[in-house]
């Protein structure tokens, strides 16, 4: 299969659905190991996301994924932002003039995103952040061959969990060392919505 534009709007909008429900949940984990707002944070993002992506009448997923970026990066305000932000601008580069989105574009748009994130959060796997979500995630897509929304919501999930077992050394986070023992990272929990919510539009 391949992802059409409306595909693409149903993602932000889905993922957007998603957070809303899981805001307090989301605030709960940073709570734990950060500041308490990344519920707060995420949900103004993304609300303001699907909100613009509304009123436009895009012709491509390029478009889409951009003016995701730009929102979040300038909505979400926290750490998390500009991460966000840099992941949907890189997405949106890769894809840019390939409608409707085949597999292999997407996956290579996904690697994009990671090298991204990394640049920008100077944060590699296993720091516990949302790395540590988009790059399982990044590998998983380059392993298969076609989107399979019931393996990408498990795999996301499985991803998530792992950073339960892992130690912050980046971010807020960070303060708390071996503290944040235990505890899911927020960024990831929020990153595995993102990728459950394509898993939904994708069905399978
Ligand atoms: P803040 O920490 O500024 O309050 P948020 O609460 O919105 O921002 O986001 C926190 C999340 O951002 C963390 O759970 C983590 O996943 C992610 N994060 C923070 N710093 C980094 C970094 N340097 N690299 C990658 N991800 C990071
Ligand atoms: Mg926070
Ligand atoms: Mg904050």
């Amino acid at each position: 299969m391949a992802l059409t534009v409306q595909d693409v709007v149903a993602w932000i909008d889905k993922s957007n659905e998603t957070i809303q429900t899981n805001k307090d949940y989301l605030t709960t984990l940073d709570q734990a190991i950060g500041d308490g707002d990344h519920g707060i944070n995420v949900a103004r993002g993304f609300q303001e996301a699907a909100a613009k992506i509304a009123d436009g009448n895009y012709t491509s997923s390029a478009d889409v994924l951009k003016d995701t970026a730009m929102t979040l990066m300038s909505k979400i305000g926290g750490a998390s932002g500009p991460l966000f932000g840099t992941a949907f601008l890189k997405l949106s580069t890769a894809v840019k003039g390939n409608d409707p989105v085949d597999y292999a574009t997407f996956t290579t748009g996904l690697k994009e995103a990671v090298n991204g994130i990394k640049q920008r959060g100077k944060a590699i796997e296993g720091e516990k952040t949302l790395v540590d979500v988009w790059s399982p995630m990044a590998d998983f897509f380059s392993r298969q061959a076609d989107f399979d929304g019931e393996k990408i919501a498990e795999e996301a999930k499985n991803a998530m969990e792992q950073t339960k077992t892992m130690t912050a050394t980046k971010g807020r986070a960070a303060y708390f060392k071996e503290r944040s023992d235990g505890h899911i990272d927020p960024g990831s929990a929020s990153s595995c919505y993102i990728f459950k919510a394509l898993a939904d539009v994708i069905g399978g």
